[in-house]
């Protein structure tokens, strides 16, 4: 059976305890999906020198934020690892390094335990490596292809907008001008299949500066559509839009 690969948007982790339209279309993917051998996610919150995939059994949950509410982290996604699956991607990923002290980040948990509220998927975490250019980290995905064919459901956690400094609280705060150009320019490049303009190290437009302020909440994108060929079908799982600078656009190919 071969897997999708997925593109979610996790917007604020405050989302993990959230029952909303974008918690409950998560919760319905997962029914839909055949179920996976494992999950790969690459997060936007494990930026790294080299890349690490994690290695441990038991990986833990890492509540890797400040200044929520208890209740968020009170919450455990105990989903086994799965060793044996990291060792086998080092021979796919020329220098991957296994890890022993990660675990699973926000990025990875928030949006999995909608997905799959029983943590009876092993999950792995395959970390970003901040030397990479854009293409690059498209190369990566490439590399990661060939697990799909195995069962491995490849998620990318991140946002196609996001930019802290221009967030609005308001719950019903409208977008920014510049969130909804570039969220839409996205969604044709992709509806083109051109992922090679998306491979981009320095944006020249000010909707992307704007948008894409730092590359840590883009680039799962370009691991996920590495991971995609010329045969998937393209969804959009989900499209919407958090406190005016977030884009929560969920991207499925295959
Ligand atoms: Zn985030």
């Amino acid at each position: 059976m071969r897997m999708p690969v997925l593109f979610l948007g996790h917007g604020s982790p405050m989302n993990a305890l959230a029952d909303n339209a974008y918690t409950q279309r998560l919760n319905a993917l997962g029914r839909a999906l055949p179920k996976p051998k494992a999950v790969l996610c690459i997060s936007a919150h494990w930026e790294t020198h080299g890349s690490l995939v994690t290695h441990m059994a038991n990986p833990r949950t890492i509540h890797d934020f400040g200044g929520f509410p208890q209740a968020l982290f009170n919450v455990q996604y105990p989903a086994p690892g799965d060793p044996a699956l990291a060792d086998r991607m080092t021979k796919l990923i020329p220098g991957l390094r296994l890890d022993e002290a990660w675990g699973l980040d926000h990025g990875t948990w928030s949006v999995l335990r909608h997905v799959y509220p029983a943590p009876d998927v092993p999950v792995l975490q395959l970390s970003m490596d901040r030397a990479l250019s854009g293409a690059q980290h498209f190369q990566v995905g490439e590399k990661l292809r060939a697990l799909r064919d195995e069962g491995v459901l490849i998620v990318g956690s991140g946002n196609i907008v996001h930019n802290l400094r221009k967030i609005n609280w308001d719950t019903a705060a409208a977008p920014h001008a510049w969130t909804l150009e570039f969220d839409a320019w996205v969604k044709t490049q992709l509806e083109r299949g051109d992922f090679a303009s998306l491979c981009v190290d320095a944006w020249h437009t000010e909707a992307a500066r704007f948008s894409v302020p730092t590359p840590e909440h883009y680039l799962p994108l370009l691991y996920v559509l590495g991971a995609a060929d010329s045969t998937d079908q393209l969804s959009f799982i989900y499209e919407g839009f958090e406190h005016a600078s977030l884009s929560m656009r969920c991207i499925q190919l295959g």
